[in-house]
């Protein structure tokens, strides 16, 4: 299978690698020369080109370029390809990227691998981002199912826990275990910066991996964040006040020294993170 793989970043470039490992012939697209010298450098790709025309006879392009890009890319990418090419995207959110994207191409299925670091570009691209990780496929009624199998071969070969549903529950679920963390890892990092100066350098030398785990989503690449609140708007909100009437919950047990319930709200919360994720220590 020929693959063209659009926007070598961190999620282009890390699905180049293994797609080019698994003996794939890989075609990656930049907008930018440098960015096609460093691919062909790492060997990640077979080929490299600021240029679409390179992906003409490619049976799978994955457009990994940020949300807002998607369509203009597509737009710029379909005079290249065959009827038969299928089209793929990594997007974060799906609802608005699918209902666009479906009606430039039917030959295509929205996906979204759950997988990513805090850096961005092509030198961040890692091996085996996407092994053991779980890859969401949404496909709609009109989705021929000749490209959702296609797309699933790629899922396969890159390691990944495939699920599917459409995208209206994709965008809900994420808004919670994705997004919504966003937010919150970025305000912690905001609020320990109220501490005084004195307090703020002490607490810098002092944090360790709980800090670090907390506060990665919050410290990454800015256009994400934003991204995904702008595309992913009122299931983001809606998210966001159910969080905070739960820190409000929090805040006056603390307050009005309720032991009692603060002690149950925890007792709680450790019973649930299991269904998340694997038990504490593990994941
Ligand atoms: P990234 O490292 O910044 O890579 C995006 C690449 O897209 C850039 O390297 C850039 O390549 C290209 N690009 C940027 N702006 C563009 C534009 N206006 N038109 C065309 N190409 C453009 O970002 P990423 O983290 O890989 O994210 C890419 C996609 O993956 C996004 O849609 C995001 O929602 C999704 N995603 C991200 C994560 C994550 O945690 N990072 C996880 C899952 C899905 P050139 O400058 O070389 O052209």
């Amino acid at each position: 299978m020929k693959i063209g793989i659009i926007g070598l970043g961190l999620i282009g470039g890390s699905m180049a690698i293994d797609l080019s490992a698994a003996g794939y012939q890989v075609i990656g697209i930049s907008r930018r020369q440098a960015v096609c010298d460093r691919a062909l450098e790492r060997r990640m790709v077979q080929r490299a080109s600021t240029d679409m025309e390179a992906l003409a006879g490619a049976d799978l392009v994955v457009i990994c370029t940020p949300i807002q890009a998607i369509a203009a890319t597509v737009e710029a990418l379909l005079p290249h390809i065959h009827p038969d090419t299928v089209l793929t995207d990594v997007g974060s959110v799906k609802q608005p990227v699918v209902a666009t994207v479906m009606q430039q191409w039917a030959n295509y299925v929205g996906g979204h691998p759950m997988a990513g670091t805090a850096h961005q570009g092509i030198d961040a691209a890692l091996p085996r981002l996407f092994a053991g990780r779980p890859y969401v496929l949404t496909p709609i009624a009109q989705t021929p199912p000749a490209a959702v199998d296609r797309v699933t071969q790629l899922v396969h070969t890159l390691g990944s826990d495939l699920y599917r549903c459409d995208p209206a529950s994709h965008d809900q679920a994420v808004a919670w275990i994705s997004h919504l963390p966003v937010v919150v890892s970025a305000s912690l990092i905001s609020a320990c910066g109220s501490a005084s100066p004195e307090v703020q350098g002490l607490a810098q030398a002092f944090a360790s991996s709980g800090f670090r785990d907390t506060s990665r989503v919050g410290g990454g690449n800015p256009e994400l964040g934003l991204m995904m609140a702008k595309h992913n708007h009122p299931n983001l909100l809606r998210s966001l006040h159910h969080y905070r009437q739960h820190l409000d919950q929090m805040i006056d047990a603390i307050d009005q020294e309720d032991w009692g319930a603060f002690e149950s709200a925890l007792v709680q919360t450790q019973r649930d993170r299991p269904k998340f994720v694997e038990p504490y220590g593990l994941g």
